[in-house]
């Protein structure tokens, strides 16, 4: 892996020491101050402010302040829920890379079983001894049957 890993115990650590959840937003607008906060609230024990953003008209989008307070707020569940949602795929990564490994050594058993058959099953040579014989009728060495014989067929996928 070239990336740097994502120090899960780091991330957890500001998770847990952060306030407990679940966080809600509020618009907190004060005319008579001059100065409007969006807040992040604790929904629990008398709604405690987390953070507040000030809301300014003249200074910023509200839209986009708004936002910036939801992100906030739900980081408070989306946090534990990513770091749990990566541990899992991290769980099943090691167990297909385990399963993999023992996938690859039985392809390549199976591949060296299959190449033995293989050397088995060749074509007989002609009585006639010449090596680049042409001759269409001789048979498999193994099993004499016409070739290519049914076990050369059957691996090439042409049991027919
Ligand atoms: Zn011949
Ligand atoms: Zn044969």
């Amino acid at each position: 892996m070239s990336q740097e890993p994502l120090d899960l115990d780091a991330i957890r650590a500001r998770a847990e020491a952060a306030t407990e959840g679940p966080w809600g937003v509020i618009d907190w607008d004060s005319p008579d101050e001059g100065v409007n906060f969006i807040h992040v609230l604790q929904e629990q024990d008398g709604l405690e402010t987390v953070c507040a953003l000030p809301n300014p008209a003249e200074y910023t989008n509200r839209s986009c302040l708004r936002a910036d307070a939801e992100f906030i707020a739900h980081a408070r569940e989306d946090v534990p829920a990513l770091l749990a949602e990566v541990e899992r795929l991290r769980r099943d990564r090691d167990e297909w890379e385990v399963d993999s490994r023992g996938w690859r050594k039985e392809a390549v058993a199976q591949a060296a079983k299959l190449n033995a058959v293989r050397a088995l099953h060749v074509q007989e040579a002609c009585c006639c001894g010449k090596p680049d014989c042409a001759e269409p009728n001789r048979g498999c060495e193994a099993c004499h049957a016409y070739y290519p014989c049914p076990t050369i067929r059957a691996l090439d996928g042409d049991a027919s």
